[in-house]
């Protein structure tokens, strides 16, 4: 079992894994990606990955058919080659090598790359504990729907919560507005209903998250996709962040203020038991 990549047609182990520093993903961020799970060998919710990669690259006007690229194969044949049973897949596309300058003026061949690494096992207690959460403001540009590897901001945010001893940081609107997290989809339960906010240029649309909202259609748990603001988060009976590689972290308190009763709650333990298989 070994940790692989994938780079411009070819699979190594990923410590061989080379790109040019004329990469526009290295020199501006030009690029998008993909974080999927694939547990058991299969991967989990890939169309709806891949259908999200096409929008990402549409947004950022790559010129890309990223059905040509056969990426459902090379997913597949890399989750073989690592030998893991559950693969965090990272998928990253950028617009290509060229002579560094801000404007693309020639046609360029997108740079494709994809690692195949063990999907990280999480320590018990974030899940039977939940985690503990700050707000901060918005720093991030206007386009947060698109999922592009220009990553500062979120990093940025990530890094000043863990500083403070925080998982994470709810991101806010100037108005307390929830929006996400800087690498999570955030819900709440009020009232018996599941809430998040509404899929807007202001978040990622993400996979779990739609996921989580089909399974709550299906099972009949009162669901919303609405504003959902930091008052209102504040006094709600659970608060969960859902991602790919976390798929649930229920959340224990926010700035300090404990949420519910400071334990994961029945809708959010229930929905966990969704996901195909928790580690
Ligand atoms: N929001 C942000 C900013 C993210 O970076 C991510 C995942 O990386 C998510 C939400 C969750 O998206 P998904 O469920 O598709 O992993």
């Amino acid at each position: 079992m070994a940790d692989m990549a994938y780079v411009n047609g070819s699979f190594m182990p990923l410590g061989e894994a080379m790109i040019p520093i004329e990469d526009r993903g290295f020199q501006f961020a030009d690029g998008v990606y993909e974080v999927i799970v694939a547990y058991e060998g299969q991967p989990f919710l890939l169309d709806e990955h891949l259908a999200r990669l096409q929008r990402s690259a549409d947004g950022i006007v790559l010129g890309l058919n990223c059905s040509s690229l056969n990426l459902e194969g090379i997913i597949q044949e890399g989750i073989q080659r690592s030998g893991y049973d559950d693969v965090l897949v990272y998928v990253q596309i950028t617009r290509g090598v060229t002579s560094r300058q801000h404007a693309v003026t020639t046609e360029l061949t997108p740079s494709v790359v994809l690692t195949f690494k063990r999907k990280p096992i999480y320590e018990p207690q974030l899940r039977t504990e939940g985690v503990s959460l700050e707000t901060t403001a918005d720093i991030r540009w206007s386009h947060c729907s698109i999922k592009s590897i220009a990553l500062l901001a979120n990093i940025m945010i990530k890094n000043a919560a863990k500083h403070r001893g925080f998982f994470d940081a709810i991101i806010l609107t100037d108005e307390n507005e929830v929006l996400e997290t800087s690498c999570a989809n955030v819900f709440v339960i009020r009232e018996g209903v599941l809430q998040t906010p509404p899929a807007s240029d202001r978040i990622l649309h993400g996979i779990t998250r739609g996921f989580l909202l089909d399974v709550a259609r299906k099972e009949g748990i009162a669901n919303e996709e609405c504003a959902v603001d930091l008052e209102m988060l504040l006094k709600s009976q659970e608060v969960f962040i859902t991602s790919s590689s976390i798929d649930i972290f229920p959340v224990r308190s926010v700035d300090g203020i404990t949420i519910g009763d400071g334990k994961p709650g029945p809708i959010t333990r229930r929905l966990l038991s969704s996901f195909p298989k928790l580690k």
